[in-house]
Parts: C-alpha cells; structure tokens; sequence
C-alpha cells in the first residue's frame, strides 16, 4: 500500500508511567496526555486530537482501565492537539471537561485559532468548568491546583498535584500548560489580532512558575523534555523521571528563548 501522508503522531506509542498512577497515554509521540489513577475514578489531562482518539482509547484499555472511569479531562489550552478528542471523550466518558475561561473565545468566535490547518478536525463541546486557582480540583486522593499561565494561548492552564510512592514519599508533578514560543511571535500577533501583551503575560509566568519545585515534570509535547528516550529504563524500582532539575531548565530554556525572540524582533524592526 502506499505510504499515507506524513503526520507529526506517525509512531505509536503505549501506554507508561510516569510517576505513580500517572500515565502517558496520548498513544503518540507528538503531544502528551496523561491519566491520572485517583483511588476513585480517572482524571484524564488534554485528550490529543480527534484523529488519534481510537490510540487514547486503547492506552486506557491496555492499562486496564476503561475509558468510563474517566470522571474530568483537564484541557491545557484550547489548540487542536490538546482539544481536538475532548468532544469525543466526553461523548464516551460523560467526564466533566475543565478549561481556561479566556480561551472560550477559541471555542466561539475564532475557533480558526484552534489550529489544525484542515488537517486535524476539533468537535464542538462545551467546558462544565472554569479553573479557578484559588479552588483545587479534587477526584479521589488527588488534588489538583491549578495556576493560570497566560501566554501560548490566553486561558493556558498549568497543573500540580502530589503523588507517594511506594514508600509513602510524596512527589509534585507539574505541567506547564503550553509553552510553545510558536504563538508568542510579533508576526502571530499581527495575523491572529491577539493582544501583543499575551507575550509579557507568557514571560511573567514563566518567572513565576520556575519558583516552584516540581519532582517530575510532565511535558505536554513529548520533545520539551526528551521523555520517550527513557521509557525502557522504568521499573518498579526506578523512576527516571523523577529530577526536579528539569522543570527549572525548562522554564528557564522558554525564558531564554522568549527574550531572544523579542531581541531578535528589536534588531529586525531597527534595519
Ligand atoms: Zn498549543
């Protein structure tokens, strides 16, 4: 048969832990969703897209769960890899879908700003909830505090959550809710019409979320962190994701790269 069309999620991906009752279970090697075993029922975080709803649906299967024990899905921000199965899995799951109440402008009036270039369909749903940090989100032992990062998208949700291991010993997971520099560009600004201030919301974040300690960083594009070269390390013994390094580099990385984007735009504008 002939080779189909090339696609960022070509390579299947199961389903694995990355930190206790947490799980990697987008079912591809692009974007990252992640399940998250309370003691009571799912929480699943961004569903991947549309297209690749039937990989999601047999990682929660082949962990042995099934897809009705998903009670929330937590979407990081409305763009089409992360939103893209949310109106599906709700369909299946009856799950309560969470969102940032700013990016409600994607799912109405610019849903072009959803992404997704033809290639990728989003289906029309609506969130049940809105975050507030100030409220955490709580499913069986797990409580969830979510912090408001504006910046890649205007609702940009970031999350943390406690888990033990084995020995009772707690570690923070987080989540940055997108960090792609891709929509903090002057030129994205002029396309779209977002407000240019998004950026400076994008960089105060970044400063504010890199304070935090965080024990295992969960990426929400596989290559923001490299995750998938260390899958075949995991064991009931180790966990080589746990390196509270890593969150601070990447904050730091995204820092970096932003204010040179800015530099660089400074530069082009003064020739
Ligand atoms: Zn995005």
């Amino acid at each position: 048969m002939e080779q189909c069309c090339r696609s960022p999620w070509e390579t299947y991906i199961p389903p694995f832990r990355m930190a206790p009752g947490v799980y990697y279970v987008s079912g591809n090697n692009w974007v990252a969703c992640y399940l998250i075993d309370t003691g009571d029922g799912l929480v699943l975080i961004d569903t991947a897209m549309h297209e690749t709803a039937y990989l999601l649906i047999e990682c929660v299967r082949n962990l042995g769960y099934e897809i009705t024990d998903i009670k929330k899905i937590l979407l990081t921000h409305a763009h089409i890899d992360h939103i893209g199965a949310a109106r599906t899995l709700k369909e299946l799951t009856g799950a309560k879908i969470y969102l940032g109440e700013r990016d409600m402008l994607f799912l109405t009036e610019r849903r072009d700003l959803i992404g997704g270039d033809g290639q990728y369909t989003c289906g029309m749903f609506e969130p049940d909830e809105f975050y507030a940090d100030d409220k955490l989100i709580t499913q069986g032992n797990i409580a969830i505090r979510t912090i408001a990062s504006p910046g890649h998208t205007p609702g940009c949700t970031s999350m943390f959550f406690d888990v033990k291991d084995k020995d009772g010993k707690v570690l923070r997971c987080g989540i940055h809710g997108g960090i792609g520099l891709n929509t903090i560009s002057k030129q994205y600004f002029e396309k779209t019409g977002l407000p240019m201030s998004l950026r400076d919301e994008y960089i105060d974040g970044l400063k504010k979320l890199a304070k935090l300690h965080v024990d295992i960083t969960l990426p929400s594009h596989t290559n923001q962190v490299g995750i998938l070269m260390h899958v075949d390390k995991i064991t009931d013994d180790y966990n080589p994701f746990i390196d509270p390094s890593i969150w601070q580099e990447l904050m730091q990385e995204r820092l970096e790269r932003a204010l040179e984007l800015i530099e660089k735009e400074k530069k082009e504008e003064q020739v």
